[in-house]
């Protein structure tokens, strides 16, 4: 069902697959692997694509397509494809749309698996990757070659926020007639809308603040209807398919994204402002705080700042261990985007695998903590972390 010029929490709310015979309010979960066909002719139709329709849930399922429809609606985009993981939505992209040999343009910063992907395993099939510091976007034409094919970054960057400018990323692309590819993940659809700016390909690990509540996991890339045309095609004989459950799920999710991401960044903007101020600390970077090295184009593509705080606490290693050591309510975890406050130390987990010089060059320090701020009082996140402060 499509509500063209309807409102954002709209769209979210009533964006919904067509109703069954039962009427039902709330979209019901279709757990079916297979569909069936009336006679022979109505299968040879469907497979040779004359009817849209499904088929196999591999392919779609109405669970899927509702949430994809809500996505493409929130996201501004023409088409999308819904995938088991947000690493199997990066992954079927980039493996969909190249070719052996052709040449990635990315930002330094970028999430731990993607990076795996382009250092150990495209150059398998000879697909290398230069990369640009997300302060230096003037060297991205220098790095371009004749054979690069994608432009690729994420904003804002995990675990250090910087923000990129997706107006000026969306230019290089078009001068050069590179696909931009954005992974929109810590924004989501309701801060930033990449499409806008000259986005081919939105991409989401829909684990994150899009389920919101730390309990599936999910992926989806949309964009172009001829690109996700390829990446479906890919898809649907390779296998990384959404389950329907999981659909399902995360399409509920999607009916509460505003409210729950508008009190996120405002509990998130209260933790930085109270961080700035704190004597252990030597930094904190957010999008929304003046500080930050990118307010003004923050302000310009972001609704509001996210839920993520990055922040440095004096003393190095030793200091950080014991902040993490002394925290009592916040979870020690790996996940970001969850309801609960999760506070994670990049150098000596997600991180870990990188050389010294590459983590100082995507900005991790020793002493650096990330926060994904949750949806419990902010009072009690902050008192939290500042005891954890107090015993350094
Ligand atoms: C988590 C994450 C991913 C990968 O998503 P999964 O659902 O864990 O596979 C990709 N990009 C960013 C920015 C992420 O934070």
């Amino acid at each position: 069902m499509s509500l063209d010029h309807k409102n954002f929490e709209t769209q979210a709310v009533r964006t919904q697959t067509d109703k069954t015979q039962f009427l039902e309010h709330s979209t019901p979960m279709y757990l079916t692997s297979g569909f069936v066909f009336e006679d022979s002719e109505e299968m040879r139709a469907a497979f040779a694509e004359e009817k849209e329709r499904n088929l196999y849930s591999r392919f779609s399922n109405p669970n899927t397509t509702e949430f994809v429809d809500k996505i493409c609606a929130l996201e501004g985009a023409e088409d999308g494809y819904a995938f088991a993981t947000g690493m199997a939505a990066v992954f079927s992209t980039f493996a969909a749309l190249l070719d052996a040999g052709d040449h990635i343009v990315s930002a330094r910063s970028i999430f731990g698996s993607t990076h795996t992907l382009f250092t150990k395993y495209f150059p398998k099939w000879n697909i290398e990757t230069s990369y640009f510091k997300v302060d230096e976007i003037e060297k991205i034409e220098s790095l371009i070659q004749p054979n690069t094919k994608i432009i690729y970054a994420e904003s804002p960057t995990n675990p250090g926020v910087d923000v990129l400018d997706l107006e000026r990323l969306g230019k290089i692309a078009k001068k050069h007639n590179l696909l931009l590819i954005i992974d929109n993940c810590f924004a989501t659809p309701y801060l930033q809308n990449p499409i806008k700016f000259g986005a081919d390909l939105v991409i989401h690990s829909a684990t994150k603040l899009i389920d919101g509540q730390g309990r599936v996991l999910g992926g989806v890339t949309v964009g172009k209807k001829e690109l996700i045309r390829e990446i479906y095609l890919f898809s649907r004989n390779t296998g990384p398919a959404l389950s329907p459950f999981n659909a399902w799920v995360l399409s509920k999710s999607l009916e509460t994204l505003a409210v729950r991401v508008d009190r996120h960044c405002e509990n998130a903007l209260r933790l930085a402002e109270f961080l700035e101020a704190h004597p252990k600390v030597n930094w904190v970077k957010y999008p929304f705080l003046k500080s930050h090295p990118q307010y003004e184009v923050a302000k310009k593509q972001m609704k509001l700042g996210g839920n993520i705080v990055a922040f440095e606490v004096k003393g190095g290693v030793e200091a950080g261990k014991m902040f993490f050591d002394s925290i009592k309510m916040c979870s020690l975890s790996a996940n970001l985007g969850d309801t609960r406050t999760i506070v994670t130390h990049p150098a000596s987990t997600t991180h870990s695998k990188l050389e010294a010089e590459d983590k100082l060059a995507v900005g991790i320090t020793d002493g650096m903590v990330r926060c994904s701020v949750g949806l419990e009082h902010v009072d009690d996140v902050i008192d939290d972390i500042n005891q954890a402060l107090e015993k350094l």
